[in-house]
């Protein structure tokens, strides 16, 4: 049932990770499937009149630290075994950067962008009323992801809310301002990317300045603040991309034309920019550059193109970017690895931040904001360096020996009931 690629390469990574550090099989054995899943179908009338009927799902993996936590992704590829996958790797994430959160994930399988707003609107609003059972600001607490934003949260809000006759702020984050959100919490995750991107460079003793140049994969809502964040370091954003292409400049894109466009005209195809050229994603992984950060989908780097990456430090935004193949090849060629549940946690951080304002109604300020993202993140990131030193294993292995630790720790004082 969950053989996903993303699915297998999670589920491989824990394995490897509890026998190197030597986790209790017992333990082990209650973390490799979710706890709960759901399926459900989200019917919804087409602005044609006709009626069609899109798969939607949402799975809590582990909740011993707390309420499951994950995004909400719109996209083809999504599945049940898909969706498993991101939960686990939410679990794994929260435990690894302190949060009292647990894994969670959901998604529908649909193309967003062959959608209206109004049919987007209706697929939103039927998917919340048929998980709102499953769900809850104490239980399992959605976000946006993939194909998803504060718009979508809004409309899952305000219908979660309508089902239970008031206003229920805690039950989703990504929220837009004027309806319970947090500052900072839209450009947490690409913030995030940034701040890990600067740990890695001062332990390898890289400087990030005018002559560093950065490729990015994917430029979405992780994509365009890490890009305009490094950017604003001095670094040389010199290519970004979408589903439709790539944009190339050696000398620097500009990011907030690049950015206004794709907001504009939706797709960076077609871009016209002065001194640019298009090229193909495949063409974007392979560019000479100091940091490439692949801000997209999972299986992007895999065992068939890792040897065309020539970047020195790869920070992975998206979930799952690397495949496990891409990860040893390229550690054993030298490069500097962000794993993923390190690397784009700063978005379930904020979620966190903003889910405490929400339930004390009262709200900090951005700089408090970025100030406890920074050292959060800080923290994590040098747990991790002490993992990989003791157990002598990847960055990836590492993180995920670090979260385990505390799951670990966690399960135990716990228990298993009954017992
Ligand atoms: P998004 O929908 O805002 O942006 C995704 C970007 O990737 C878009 O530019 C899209 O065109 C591009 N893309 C999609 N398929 C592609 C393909 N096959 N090839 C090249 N580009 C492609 O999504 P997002 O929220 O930025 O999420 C991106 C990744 O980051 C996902 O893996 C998501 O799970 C992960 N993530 C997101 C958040 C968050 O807060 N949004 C937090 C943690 C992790």
């Amino acid at each position: 049932m969950f053989d996903a690629p993303l699915f297998k390469d999670a589920f491989t990574q824990l394995e490897q990770a509890s026998e190197v550090m030597g986790l209790d099989p017992n333990i082990l054995e209650r973390l490799k499937y979710p706890k709960r899943a759901l399926t459900v179908s989200v019917p919804i009338r087409l602005d044609d009149g006709t009626v069609k009927t899109f798969l939607g799902y949402r799975v809590q993996h582990n909740m011993t630290i707390g309420p499951g936590k994950g995004g909400i992704r719109y996209h083809p590829n999504v599945d049940l075994s898909e969706t498993a996958a991101l939960a686990m790797l939410m679990t794994f994430k929260c435990a690894l950067v302190g949060l009292p959160l647990g894994g969670a994930k959901g998604g529908i399988q649909v193309d967003p962008n062959e959608l209206s707003r109004q049919e987007l609107q209706s697929l939103t609003r039927r998917y919340a009323t048929e998980i709102n059972s499953f769900i809850g600001p104490n239980v399992d607490i959605p976000a946006p992801d993939i194909g998803t934003d504060g718009q979508t949260m809004a409309w899952f809000l305000d219908t979660y809310s309508q089902l239970k006759g008031h206003t229920v702020s805690g039950i989703v984050t990504g929220k837009p301002i004027s309806v319970g959100g947090s500052l900072g919490r839209a450009e947490s995750t690409g913030k995030g990317v940034a701040y890990c991107v600067n740990f890695a460079a001062q332990k390898i003793g890289m400087k990030i300045g005018s002559n560093t140049a950065v490729v990015i994969h994917g430029f979405g809502k992780v994509g365009v603040p890490a890009a305009q964040d490094l950017k604003s370091q001095g670094a040389k954003i010199i290519a970004v991309s979408d589903v439709s292409g790539a944009v190339y400049n050696k000398d620097g894109l500009d990011i907030d034309a690049c950015s206004k466009w794709c907001k504009e005209r939706r797709f960076l195809k077609d871009i016209e920019l002065p001194g640019t050229k298009l090229i193909s994603n495949d063409e974007l992984l392979a560019l000479e550059t100091d940091i490439l950060i692949p801000a997209a989908i999972d299986g992007v780097v895999t065992a068939h193109n890792c040897k065309n990456v020539k970047a020195k430090i790869i920070a992975e935004g998206a979930n799952g970017p690397l495949t496990k193949e891409a990860v040893t090849y390229l550690t054993e060629k030298g490069a500097f690895i962000i794993p993923d549940i390190l690397c784009n946690a700063g978005g379930v951080i904020v979620s966190y931040f903003e889910w405490v304002q929400g339930l004390q109604n009262f709200f900090w300020d951005l700089d408090q904001i970025n100030g406890k993202l920074h050292d959060i993140l800080k923290d994590s990131f040098d747990t991790v360096i002490e993992c990989q030193e003791e157990y002598n294993v990847d960055m990836k292995k590492a993180a995920f020996i670090a979260a385990l630790k505390r799951l670990d720790r966690a399960m135990r004082l716990r228990g298993l009931f009954p017992s």
